[in-house]
């Protein structure tokens, strides 16, 4: 253990947040986490192992002025993890940029009243190192997604000025503190609370027959398990540094449904119509019209495009390993199941 003192995890309801918090408590942290209601509501939270003597809940609010100040006082290390992980919203701006920005310089600028804290580690995402799978680049820490705005992808536009505002601010203020950003790919796994997570509701919408066929589509991702491991290896390593790029492996959703037909799964309506061929591509881009608009983008952008990440660094630097994905994705249903996301199946 490197502090005796509690970790702030900011969100800590959230679906990545509550996998930090039991981790650090499992190792023996004390742990100071933020939820947006009375801590009473978070009964999955307070049940974990060691939370009754080391777990504090202290309500803040991303949009409001000095909203961290209480829950960073005292705290060596505080993780970022609150801001809107949704793909439709109404307005981008309000409901994503604002407390994603906003919400990110508030809690730096909490960190720096208390004089106290030693690293912050922000939970970023692949959006902010691009926009769109590029098939003949490995995208890296290196890279920054230029392309999205309000209009195109808002929620990786949301993550990408985010980290940035985290940067400006490191440059900008000199903080005693210094920041390290983790950058997954798509976080899938079993869940400890009962909302659904966006990422595996993607997961479970292929479940319902939601996607008329298979598209020529892939996805980096990484089990919640291994990215609430980042962010400890990021905080106990005094060496980590700069962005960490955490992605397992990528899946095309041909590999995807044919692993969920042979896990036992095939009773579900999972897609059957092979629509990853270069016909199939333009038919989908065109019915991406008709999808929820940030769902259409998101097909638009993403299809007909091999996807490529180095987690060379994060192995490297901080000794990550990653579990394989196929046991995560079987994992996520089944939990899914459990929850009550997924009905069982009939068979
Ligand atoms: P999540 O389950 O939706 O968690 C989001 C957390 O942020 C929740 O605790 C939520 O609180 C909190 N939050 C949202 N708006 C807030 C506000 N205005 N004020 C205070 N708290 C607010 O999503 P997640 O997947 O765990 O995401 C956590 C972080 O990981 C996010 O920064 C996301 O961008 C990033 N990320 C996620 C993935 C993924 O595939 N899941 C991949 C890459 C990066 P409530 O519970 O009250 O709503």
């Amino acid at each position: 253990m490197i502090t005796s003192k509690p970790v702030c995890v900011t969100g800590a309801s959230g679906f990545i947040a509550a996998h930090i918090v039991r981790e650090l408590l499992a190792k023996g942290y004390s742990v100071r986490g933020t939820v947006r209601n009375s801590p009473g509501n978070y009964p999955y939270l307070l049940g974990l192992p060691g939370a009754s003597d080391r777990l504090e809940l202290v309500e803040a609010e991303l949009l409001s002025d000095g909203a961290y100040d209480r829950a960073v006082e005292g705290c060596d290390y505080v993780m970022h993890t609150a801001s809107p992980y949704e793909i439709n919203v109404k307005n981008p701006q309000t409901d994503l940029v604002d407390p994603a920005v906003n919400g990110t310089e508030t809690v730096l600028e909490s960190c720096l009243k208390s004089g106290g804290v030693k690293r912050v580690i922000l939970t970023s995402s692949i959006a902010a190192i691009t926009d769109e799978p590029e098939s003949m680049k490995v995208f890296t820490e290196k890279d920054w997604n230029t392309m999205s705005s309000l209009d195109r992808n808002p929620y990786q536009y949301s993550k990408t000025l985010a980290e940035r505002a985290a940067w400006d601010f490191i440059m900008r203020k000199r903080p005693r503190f210094d920041l390290v950003s983790i950058n997954p790919t798509m976080v899938a796994g079993p869940s400890l609370g009962p909302s659904l997570n966006t990422t595996n509701r993607m997961i479970r919408d292929i479940m319902k027959g939601v996607f008329p066929g298979i598209m020529d589509i892939n996805w980096g991702f990484v089990d919640v398990r291994d990215v609430a491991k980042a962010h400890i290896l990021a905080m106990e390593n005094d060496t980590a540094s700069g962005r960490y790029l955490c992605s397992a492996e990528t899946m095309h959703m041909n590999a995807l449904v044919a692993l969920l037909k042979s896990s036992g799964f095939d009773a579900y309506p999972l897609p059957k119509i092979d629509l990853s061929g270069k016909v199939g591509t333009l038919f989908m881009k065109g019915l991406s019209f008709t999808q929820p608009r940030d769902t259409g983008m998101f097909i638009r952008t993403n299809i007909g495009r091999t996807a490529r990440y180095d987690n060379a660094k994060i192995k490297r630097e901080l000794g990550l390993s990653f579990m394989p994905v196929k046991e995560s994705i079987i994992e996520t249903v089944k939990d899914m199941v459990t929850w009550g996301h997924l009905p069982p199946q009939k068979k």
